[in-house]
């Protein structure tokens, strides 16, 4: 059976969650998590939270799902010593692949879990991961219901989210909150610009995910653990939303009407989606939260029970000799030894009188299911001494379920950190438009074209040792034939470079010369030696970084940024999709932003304005990106390059001010 695992914005939710029948759940502390917003947990509290939820055997496993810059490694690592050593949770789930190197290392053993920002969409990535130390992987959220069963079978143990909120950007890949709200999502402080009106109306927001009618597809696929997301909602929701699906994976069934709407009622927008899972993208899966789903939610009534863990109880009191009192929970017994009871001079307590006493469990995790004292006999039992008694049983009963529920370590030997050879330095020219400029392709020492625009770099052949091809966000195992092909194609037509913009690609591109583009979420020198040390030649900052000092950086300098790359096609969500371009997304203050539809018709939303550091000192190699530009653009851009000319125009000076 999967276990149901259950999100954790603050201590209350955390205890809903166990009673609301949780088999694992995750939380944050205020640093390092992707749910900034949420009231998080102290360390006292993550402590406290560790033991409260191993006493009922719960698993913990902690977020530390951002990224990271350099300077904030040792914070990070101090504070899993700190954990390790207090309480020690079952797992961390990492988005930052330097932190997970450097997690393995430092705490050999230590589970590690692939966070969804890492944009795991198929198995090909399983071998790289295990390598980097990942127990388990969080699937991505558009990953559908064939690709789930084919990762699972590919060994790699799986967890995938059946309900709650979704990002229409793929998770990890979303720029657009720190683009214009200078909030950013992989930092875990994300603003939702996803929520909010374009065009009139509301493109981006998606319904929340409901896979409530497929846990028994989802049992017998063999999927190890079913998530539920909503660290920023309230404790009722996370104990009615567990509940319903502790259920539905108990009895391994589908989700009848009833139970759909009483989810519905906690919280949804416009009803629910399954759409990726069923491979459905489409119009049906946006919807936003209306009044009347408000008002459903204001009506829904969900009373929190508390969940007790039975325990049976015995004791044993002679006259003379210290009384005894065992308590059971399962298999673990445990037995304490209490006061010796005297002859009562005058009306000894009675049985039933220190029974009452022994079984006060109020307060604990445990309630007495059983409960005996043989042989008895009437005397002189202080009330306080019983009380000592009590307690002491449950301690001993508390420390002997912990020490029996302390997570396995696995131990795991990571790779060396080796240094990259240097690569030449120079332009980089990428087009991700429909025009291309020839005549400014010699300044170019890369030029970037998106692999599936075949006709493009058909046409380009001549400039085929600068040539790297960039693989699409998105690949399924389903869609991996398709990818293959492409790459073969380019094999023959000569191309030795591929750009790639998720790292769990590389096993993919054996053979090629592999560049990582700021797709993959390079802000920190350690992560950029691991890409390094993992195939890459260089490594493209994301436009996050503060700096790009490792040694063969690269760096947008020009270009609109890519705020989202989505599953869907939003162009064809909102008119046709024909050709893929001439579309944008303007919002509430004007501002307009140009979609392109792309491989798959997946589609990027680009920002308003480009960046433009072109006058700025660059002392790595720069990136200029060609979207809405026509030749012109080009050429007037590369020569502002040159030229190290001011900004024109509207731009951006992205993250280089913050
Ligand atoms: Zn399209």
């Amino acid at each position: 059976m999967p276990c149901l695992l259950s999100p954790a914005g603050d201590t209350e939710s955390l205890k809903a969650a166990v009673y609301g029948g949780a088999d694992e759940v995750y939380f944050g502390l205020s640093e390092f998590n992707a749910r900034k917003n949420a009231k998080n947990f102290t360390f006292e509290q993550a402590e406290e939270a560790i033991t409260f939820c191993r006493v009922y055997g719960v698993k913990t496993n902690i977020t530390l799902n951002t990224l990271l810059y350099s300077g904030e490694y040792n914070t990070a690592l101090e504070l899993v010593g700190r954990l390790e050593k207090a309480a020690a949770p079952d797992a961390y789930i990492v988005q930052d692949i330097g932190l997970a190197y450097t997690l393995s290392k430092k705490f050999p053993g230590v589970s590690l879990h692939a966070s969804t920002q890492l944009q795991v969409h198929g198995s090909y990535g399983n071998e790289l991961l295990k390598k980097l130390g990942f127990t388990r992987v969080v699937l991505a959220r558009e990953t559908a219901k064939e690709d789930i069963e084919k990762f699972v079978s590919e060994g790699m143990e799986t967890e995938v989210f059946i309900h709650g909120a979704m990002c229409v950007c793929r998770s990890g890949g979303c720029l657009m909150s720190s683009m214009i709200g200078k909030r950013s999502g992989n930092r875990g402080e994300c603003a939702y610009p996803c929520r909010m009106r374009y065009n009139g109306k509301y493109p981006l927001s998606l319904k929340d995910l409901c896979l409530a009618e497929k846990i028994p597809e989802l049992i017998g696929m063999g999927v190890n653990a079913l998530k539920i997301e909503g660290r920023m909602k309230s404790p009722e929701y996370v104990y009615g939303v567990t509940s319903v699906y502790r259920k539905l994976i108990d009895e391994n069934r589908a989700a009848t009407p009833d139970e759909i709407k009483r989810l519905a009622d906690l919280f949804s927008r416009s009803g629910f989606t399954d759409g990726y899972y069923t491979n459905r993208p489409g119009k049906a899966m946006f919807g936003v939260r209306t009044d009347d789903d408000k008002e459903r939610t204001r009506l829904s009534e969900i009373k929190i029970t508390e969940k007790k863990i039975p325990v049976s109880l015995s004791a044993q009191a002679k006259i003379g000799e210290p009384i005894t009192l065992s308590l059971s929970a399962e298999e673990i017994t445990v037995t304490v030894k209490g006061l010796i009871p005297e002859k009562a001079t005058g009306k000894g307590s009675g049985k039933e009188e220190v029974l009452k006493q022994l079984t006060k469990l109020g307060g604990t995790a445990f309630s007495a299911e059983k409960a005996e004292i043989s042989p008895f006999v009437a005397g002189f039992y202080p009330v306080s001494e019983l009380n000592a008694l009590r307690r002491k049983a449950v301690s001993e009963l508390e420390k002997e379920i912990i020490k029996r529920n302390a997570p396995v370590r696995t131990l795991y030997n990571p790779f060396e950190i080796t240094s990259p050879q240097e690569a030449p330095k120079g332009l980089i020219l990428r087009f991700e438009g429909d025009e291309i400029n020839k005549d400014i392709l010699e300044e170019a020492k890369r030029i970037e074209i998106p692999i599936w625009k075949e006709s493009f770099w058909e046409d380009l052949l001549q400039y085929k040792d600068r040539l790297s091809l960039i693989l699409p966000g998105f690949i399924f195992d389903s869609g991996l034939e398709n990818i293959k092909n492409l790459i073969d194609k380019v094999k023959k037509a000569g191309i030795t470079k591929l750009t790639l913009p998720n790292l769990t690609f590389i096993p993919l591109c054996r053979g090629f010369e592999l560049h990582a583009d700021y797709g993959i979420n390079c802000i920190s020198e350690k992560t950029a030696s691991m890409l390094e040390t993992l195939g890459f030649s260089t490594v493209c900052a994301s436009p996050e970084a503060k700096a790009a000092s490792w040694k063969n950086a690269e760096k947008l300098v020009y270009g609109r940024i890519p705020l989202m790359n989505t599953r869907n096609c939003i162009i064809k969500n909102c008119t046709f999709c024909v050709d893929g371009k001439g579309y944008a997304l303007t919002d509430r203050t004007g501002a307009s932003f140009p979609v392109f539809c792309g491989y798959e018709h997946s589609n990027t939303i680009y920002n308003s304005v480009p960046l433009w550091l072109l006058d700025k000192p660059c002392d790595c190699s720069p990136v200029i990106l060609f979207t809405c530009e026509n030749e012109t653009k080009q050429r007037e851009a590369v020569s502002a390059y040159k030229t190290k000319s001011a900004p024109e125009g509207g731009f951006t000076r992205g993250y280089s001010n913050i």
